[in-house]
């Protein structure tokens, strides 16, 4: 549109973080061969990070000068974008931190956001190149008080004990999972603990031959460029920021991180505290973890599970198709558990569909799936671990709640 162009013309300015060990440990080389060049012909100014340590990148973001960043790019695996993701929520000034554009680079050995990115916007990647996204984040809180945000996962059980017994085949790539899950498989085990969740209210189907109403619909969404896509064009709503669109660029698809007037916020403002700080959102859903559950919420009657996974992105990983309905802004947590009784054979059907999706069409009567808003695990089991996005979390009581299209991400 003409306001667009009528803004100042700038280049977008990119902080880059490499992880040097994510994946085969190849993250660096995969930077300076094809992405370095790309970057310098295009004239796109950034800002390279080798990350030193573990939560190197995470500090960095809590501490940054965000105002001269216009987008945060990740060359690593889902941990480095968590840390990333944690970080900015950390911030006094998360709420327009978090709006700060992420993006993936596949570097790493698990690239479950690029896969899902990948999958939702091949078909519609020309028409979409430049957007920004919106994606749910989702609130997690442990026994010790902690509270994280997690973009792609929360797993106990078969799922977590792949996810970090499988670190240790790194070096092998992506089928490291597949190793993983053969392993695992040979040891399944049984995992008691206790889980409830508050279901997503489907929409009431309308009896036949009613006038439609015309509310609008319940998602935040108010506009989109393509409706059945994830990439939405959304505003750039920092003051700060001024334009964020393509400095002549043919095809680069790093600096066009466009700017609209015509769509809405889609993010919720949080309330203002006293002394006129905002906090980080409220989690309204969830009782506190040692409140009872409530009475809205549905607990499942078994207690020995096999697996329990919540995720909030179409994949898992690469070639893990968890939920093929989920989009990254759709405000729903996918909740998968895995009764036990299930044979070795029957699960491993079920992490071979998944590949293609197929899962859910095995008629497993062990698989249960559920839309959610919000959920609690409480492992019984004395030992075990939970992980979120991969990560290994303190193991106990959990729980957590969506928090739809918090976050912001490049994808096209
Ligand atoms: P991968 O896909 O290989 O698992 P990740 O991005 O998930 O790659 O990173 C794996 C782990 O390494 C994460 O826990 C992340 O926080 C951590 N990490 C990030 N940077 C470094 C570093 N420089 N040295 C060691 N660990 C790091
Ligand atoms: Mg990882």
């Amino acid at each position: 549109s003409s306001a667009v162009y009528a803004e100042v013309r700038r280049p977008c300015r990119v902080m880059i973080l490499v992880n040097p060990h994510s994946g085969r440990g190849q993250a660096l080389q995969l930077f300076t061969g094809h992405v370095q060049g790309m970057l310098t012909e295009a004239a796109v100014p950034y800002t390279l990070v080798i990350t030193e340590h573990q939560n190197h990148a995470r500090e960095l973001v809590r501490k940054a000068d965000l105002s001269q960043c216009d987008a945060l790019v990740i060359m690593s695996g889902d941990g480095l974008l968590f840390e990333v993701i944690n970080g900015l929520m950390e911030r006094e000034d998360w709420q327009e931190a978090i709006q700060t554009p992420l993006g993936i680079l596949p570097g790493g050995s698990g690239n479950a956001l690029a896969a899902s990115v990948h999958h939702y916007s091949h078909c519609g990647f020309m028409l979409c190149k430049g957007l920004v996204g919106s994606m749910d984040l989702v609130s997690i809180h442990l026994a010790s008080r902690q509270r994280l945000f997690s973009f792609l996962s929360l797993a106990w059980g078969f799922v977590a004990d792949v996810d970090i017994e499988s670190e240790k085949y790194r070096h092998v790539g992506a089928i490291r999972f597949l190793m993983g899950t053969l392993v695992r498989l040979a040891s399944l085990r049984v995992y008691q603990g206790r889980l409830a969740y508050l279901p997503v209210k489907e929409a009431p189907k309308l009896p036949k031959g009613s006038i439609k109403s015309n509310q609008p619909p319940s998602t935040p969404q108010h506009q989109s460029l393509c409706s059945s896509l994830p990439c939405r064009l959304i505003p750039n709503t920092s003051q700060n920021r001024n334009s964020r669109h393509n400095h002549n660029s043919t095809n680069s698809n790093h600096n066009t991180l466009t700017n609209s007037s015509n769509n809405a916020i889609t993010t919720k403002r949080p309330e203002t505290q006293s002394d006129g700080k905002t906090r980080a959102p409220e989690d309204s859903l969830l009782p506190g973890l040692d409140q009872p559950i409530p009475d809205s919420w549905t607990v499942v009657k078994e207690e020995d599970f096999v697996l329990v996974l919540a995720i909030y992105q179409s994949h898992l990983a690469e070639d893990l198709w968890t939920a093929p309905g989920a989009m990254a802004d759709d405000g729903v947590i996918h909740l998968f558990y895995v009764k036990a009784g299930i044979s070795r054979p029957a699960l491993l059907r079920l992490f071979l569909a998944m590949e293609k999706g197929g899962h859910l069409a095995c008629g497993c009567p062990h698989l249960v799936y559920e839309k959610v808003k919000a959920l609690r695990l409480e492992p019984v089991s004395p030992q075990g671990m939970i992980t979120v996005d991969g990560e290994m979390v303190e193991y106990g009581p959990v729980q957590a709640q969506i928090h739809p299209g918090l976050a912001k991400f490049i994808c096209g």
